[in-house]
């Protein structure tokens, strides 16, 4: 499927000298290591060309991946191709020149509410772009081959955005796909502590979220995380924005929400879900997302509490039109 899209891309990269990848803001692992593999894969394919990935915002939880080195400047994106993975809407590239590119590639599993790029590939019912990548390498083997390095990378992202290859996104191809990656001799044992072993203030932080968490009438577990908490428990902002994953295995609890008050003020919404629909919710307050797993920003607690009784009203309807949910 998407076999002449695919071979746009590649058609494009071949045309182009200068290349950048880029990505949202706040970089998860999916966005963090389909940028980085897919920049590996395309440095030993063309040794030649320069690539850079633009580098302009982190994920510290992430720097086990390895340094993603300097940012090209301003004026190489005169010309460039940029390639943007993981993002749904220009709004929320981590990066502001890639105005400036010849030519804008878009590689997303996202719900498309702003369609942008000149060549856009995006496949909503993709586990994760970094599946995509895979994808693409396996459609050109003989072009972009991966390494171990590449694969990890790639692996990251997959297992950190399918929950583990739980979530229903997950099909026959994704696994296919992930095989290609083991096959590379990714150490999985290293990997999975770096990504899910805890340190003990984020073990007190789980047991405070517990405490402290919230369940309206029709069963959205949410929690408020303030900056007061965060300093108290001393955790950094990117930690304090997990506490979505402590909500998740409440009976009943079919819409979980973790609010995390920002540096300045704001609020940061991370919205989570099981067999009901968030997106809407999440767009109805400038957000956006997945059909199960969505993001937006409100400015206020009362913004907050609107958004709460919204989602226990999508809760209710939700369970007097559907059975089989738990
Ligand atoms: P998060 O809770 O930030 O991991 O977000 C879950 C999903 O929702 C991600 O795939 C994001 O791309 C999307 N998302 C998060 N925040 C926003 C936002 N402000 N606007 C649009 N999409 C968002």
């Amino acid at each position: 499927m998407h076999e002449e899209i695919k071979r746009a891309i590649l058609d494009s990269i071949r045309a182009h000298e200068r290349i950048i990848l880029t990505r949202h803001l706040r970089p998860d692992g999916d966005a963090v290591g389909a940028t980085m593999g897919l920049c590996r894969v395309l440095r030993r394919a063309f040794p030649d060309k320069r690539i850079w990935l633009a580098n302009d915002d982190h994920a510290a939880a992430l720097a086990f991946l390895g340094p993603e080195g300097e940012p090209p400047d301003a004026a190489q994106y005169d010309g460039a191709l940029v390639i943007a993975l993981d993002t749904g809407n220009a709004e929320r590239l981590s990066n502001r020149h890639f105005r400036r590119a010849q030519k804008l590639i878009v590689i997303d599993h996202h719900i498309e509410t702003h369609p942008y790029g000149d060549l856009a590939w995006v496949e909503p019912d993709r586990s994760s772009t970094c599946e995509m990548v895979v994808d693409l390498c396996a459609s050109f083997p003989d072009v972009l081959r991966l390494d171990r390095e590449s694969a990890t990378c790639l692996y990251t992202g997959m297992v950190t955005d399918s929950g583990r290859f739980r979530f229903d996104s997950v099909s026959g191809d994704t696994l296919r796909l992930a095989a290609l990656l083991l096959d590379e001799g990714i150490d999985t044992e290293a990997l999975y502590a770096h990504l899910y072993l805890n340190s003990r203030e984020e073990l007190r932080f789980h047991a405070h979220a517990l405490r402290r968490m919230k369940v309206t009438p029709h069963g959205v577990a949410h929690l408020y995380v303030s900056r007061a908490a965060q300093r108290a428990l001393r955790l950094t902002s990117e930690q304090a924005y997990t506490a979505v994953s402590f909500l998740d295995s409440l009976r009943g609890s079919i819409i979980w929400i973790a609010f995390i008050e920002n540096g300045d003020g704001t609020i940061r919404v991370r919205l989570r879900s099981r067999f009901v629909t968030i997106n809407e919710l999440a767009e109805r307050y400038g957000g956006g997302g997945h059909a199960c797993a969505s993001g937006a920003t409100v400015r206020s607690r009362r913004e907050m509490r609107a958004l709460i009784d919204d989602a226990d009203r999508l809760i209710a309807d939700y369970k007097r039109t559907h059975s089989g949910w738990q």
